[in-house]
């Protein structure tokens, strides 16, 4: 950076408007510039005496007051009422705006059609599953073997799938106790990531969307059809269980989304 340079950055350079690196050229220059030095001083003294009480004329208290009431009395124009009752409406819109947006963007963990208290308990029952050694009360990767396991257990019978050639194969099945009834659970492994999907009728009609959640760290997706309650939770993450989920919910391996005598009859 040269002298020229140097003056013509001086301003922004003494009330810090400059970026770090403009900063460091112009203290580079300087140090080593006597007449960029004399200059800097120069502005320097010139800015603290501008800013020193001296030159500072205070508002007298009668000059204030008339200058508030002028203000406060003054009527708006006409002209000026829409503008400023249109800027209002504008903000106004803006600001419901963003907050639509963002409740749609929040709507997935917090929204209210999600039963928090049943996401809870669904990560209670998956993490005691885990903890206690109690994953499966029948382990076995065939579905023939798990699927019948459950029938005498439960009122109704679980979707139970192989899905081993996707990279979900099957472990077991345990029961489990959910919304103060027996419920399946159907365990899937991913890698060392287990799936727990809990299965029981639902009263719910009609067939509720899926829903995907995040818990105590864990994913938990959720879905309702043919007057069945699914819920899959896994510490995979989020990608993976939805794939998962797809392929549960896919006719093409038998899911949910199939006519369930497709399904018995496979048994
Ligand atoms: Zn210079």
């Amino acid at each position: 950076m040269d002298c020229n340079e140097t003056r013509n950055w001086l301003h922004g350079y003494l009330d810090g408007e400059l970026d770090l690196p403009r900063t460091v050229e112009i203290e580079q220059h300087i140090e080593k510039c006597a007449t960029c030095t004399q200059a800097r001083d120069r502005h320097r003294a010139l800015q603290e005496l501008l800013r020193g009480a001296s030159l500072q004329y205070p508002c007298p208290d009668h000059l204030r007051s008339k200058i508030q009431t002028t203000v406060v009395r003054k009527p708006l124009s006409g002209a000026a009422r829409p503008d400023i009752r249109y800027r209002s409406l504008a903000i106004t819109a803006t600001l419901l705006l963003m907050v639509g947006g963002l409740w749609f963007a929040i709507r997935p963990v917090y929204g209210p059609s999600l039963n928090n208290r049943l996401a809870q308990d669904i990560v209670a029952s998956h993490v005691r599953s885990l903890l206690a050694d109690h994953l499966t009360d029948v382990a076995s990767t065939d579905r023939h073997t798990v699927k019948p396991w459950f029938a005498g257990k439960l009122d109704f019978a679980p979707t139970v799938l192989d899905l081993s050639s996707e990279g979900f194969p099957l472990v077991g099945g345990r029961l489990d106790y959910l919304e103060n009834r027996a419920v399946a659970a159907v365990i899937y492994k991913r890698r060392k990531h287990t799936i727990n999907l809990f299965i029981w009728p639902s009263e719910d009609v009609p067939a509720k969307a899926l829903q995907l959640t995040t818990a105590q760290g864990y994913q938990i997706a959720h879905w309702n059809e043919a007057g069945t309650a699914y819920w899959a939770i896994s510490d995979l993450n989020a990608n993976e269980l939805g794939q998962f989920v797809h392929l549960i919910r896919s006719p093409r391996h038998g899911g949910t989304g199939n006519d369930k005598s497709a399904d018995a009859a496979l048994d």
